[in-house]
């Protein structure tokens, strides 16, 4: 059975270890969950993810396709109206936390009476609820973060706290995080999206984040999407400063690169594209080696905004490369702007061959794993970094929120394959934040794209980075080796029959 559901038919005994992943339900937290499960079963564990059925709908494809013992246990979640937790408002954030806290009794009924032994539940940071759940079953549990150790690191200190507060009192119009570190890092206050609730909801925000800070320090260890050799010091400090352990198990998408997967799964990756994902292939296909450049803003495609779409349309015609730009469903629908909607059209029909637009969600994974893609301009979330560094492509960095700023200053300045944007500060004036202007655009898509010994230089070390990676991940690698100790670690008493266990190759 390629996928064991959550019913009692399906239970099985298991001898081996069996990790309960409870993810945050957002695209940018649950894909690389599902990625860290798979990798786990792929090692000889069974794993378990937590999700409600829109979810679950979403994940199966890749999931059943993989042939691995990953099981979706689906738990209703009714928030608005809704369990998809992408539609639901911003200002809804801490109520849908809280709402999810509640599927504690329900989980732990399931676990015992329809699921094999658990033997440690891996859970997001946004869910302390799970520490209880944990300590019930009378197993350990480890954190599962979206982040990067360095990022880790700086949550882990007391200059974080120092700094959540002063972001709460909007006091300082910087963050100062680790001015220790040879590279002092500056965030905006308050990054739109990251603190954005409304006063009626701080309170409840700020005891849950006091709750997440404590569920951070009882945990038996923290799971990484990040590999040693990407940031040798900060993977081996960010577990010394409260003595946790810290498993970096990445690149997880490195997963998607077996050979078992077929394109129709590779495609489907946390949710149903928006573009024929064969389509897709043909016109990569009819593209030079490394001339296409993939732009994406994130699971959330945070550049809505119509001056900013224009801005962005006009200066990647003008960089003269051809690209895949992944474009909100909202800027390109028939009921909304006019004038936003109508500039999609015309530019679509101006570059017709050279600009290929995805109005919703694209197969990222499978367009960045084709040789025609030559370089990434990213909002630096966590998974996209990531994911650039697996596949060895530079990239154009363009944060707009919360760690993704600190995520630009690993590409640009440590692992030297990005090249800003140029957004120093996103300010909030009057809701508003600062257009980036078509120049700006252009000018850093033709630093990436083209030739010239700097662009070539960043190639290379972008491809050398992919080249570890993947030694990562392969047989004797850190990221391998991580993988099989925590399988070890977490394994039931009983003894394992390793003859079943499927291998992982690469
Ligand atoms: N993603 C995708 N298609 C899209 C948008 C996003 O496959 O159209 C995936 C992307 O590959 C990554 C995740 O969604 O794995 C986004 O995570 P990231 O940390 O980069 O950004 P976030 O969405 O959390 O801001």
């Amino acid at each position: 059975m390629a996928c064991w559901r959550a019913n009692s038919d399906d239970v099985v005994a298991t001898t081996t270890a069996h990790f309960v992943f409870v993810p945050l339900m957002h695209h940018g937290h649950l894909i690389p969950a599902v990625d860290a499960a798979l990798q786990l079963a792929a090692h000889g564990a069974l794993a378990s993810v937590v999700v409600t059925p829109t979810y679950a709908a979403r994940l199966r494809p890749a999931v059943e396709s993989s042939g691995l013992p990953v099981r979706l246990v689906e738990l209703p979640l009714d928030l608005a109206g809704t369990d998809d937790v992408d539609r639901i408002p911003l200002d809804q954030e801490a109520a849908y936390l809280l709402a999810t806290s509640r599927l504690r009794g329900p989980l732990e009924r399931h676990l015992r009476v329809h699921a094999p032994p658990v033997t440690c539940v891996v859970s997001d940071i946004c869910h302390p609820w799970t520490t209880g759940l944990a300590s019930s079953l009378g197993v350990p549990r480890l954190s599962f973060l979206g982040m990067s150790a360095y990022c880790l690191l700086c949550l882990q200190t007391e200059h974080h706290a120092a700094a959540m507060h002063s972001a709460y009192a909007a006091a300082d119009p910087y963050w100062h995080l680790m001015p220790e570190e040879p590279v002092e890092v500056k965030l905006p206050t308050a990054p739109p999206g990251f603190m954005r609730l409304p006063a009626s909801e701080k309170l409840a925000y700020e005891k849950l984040a006091y709750a997440v800070e404590r569920a951070c320090v009882d945990v038996d260890g923290v799971l990484l999407n990040t590999f040693l050799e990407l940031e040798p010091g900060t993977v081996v400090d960010s577990g010394e400063v409260r003595s946790v352990n810290v498993w970096a198990v990445g690149p997880v998408s490195l997963f998607h690169q077996h050979e078992h997967q077929h394109v129709a799964a590779l495609a489907a990756r946390g949710n149903a594209p928006a573009v024929d994902a064969d389509e897709c292939l043909q016109w990569l296909d009819g593209k030079e080696p490394s001339s296409v450049l993939y732009v994406s803003f994130g699971s959330s495609v945070l550049h809505g905004r119509p001056e900013q779409v224009m801005e962005t349309g006009l200066g990647l015609e003008a960089s003269g490369h051809p690209f895949i730009w992944v474009v909100s469903p909202e800027n390109a629908g028939q009921d909304q702007d006019e004038e936003v909607r109508g500039f999609l059209e015309d530019l679509e029909g101006r570059l017709s061959g050279r600009g290929l637009l995805i109005k919703g969600w694209a197969p990222q994974q499978l367009i960045l794993s084709h040789a025609s893609v030559g370089g990434i301009m990213t909002h630096c979330g966590w998974n996209s970094t990531m994911e650039a560094v697996a596949v060895g492509l530079p990239v154009v960095t363009w944060p707009h929120m919360a760690h993704q700023f600190l995520n630009e200053m690993l590409s640009v300045q440590s692992m030297g394959t990005g090249v800003s944007v140029g957004v120093e500060w996103l300010k909030e004036e009057d809701g508003e934040v600062a257009v980036v202007e078509r120049g700006a655009v252009e000018k850093a898509v033709r630093s990436i794209m083209g030739g010239g010994d700097e662009a070539v230089e960043r190639r290379t070390r972008a491809a050398a980075l992919a080249t570890k990676a993947r030694e990562a991940v392969r047989e004797g690698g850190s990221a391998f080796i991580n993988l099989r100790r925590l399988v070890r670690r977490y394994q039931a008493v009983m003894p394992q029959d390793t003859s079943t266990s499927p291998q992982i190759r690469y």
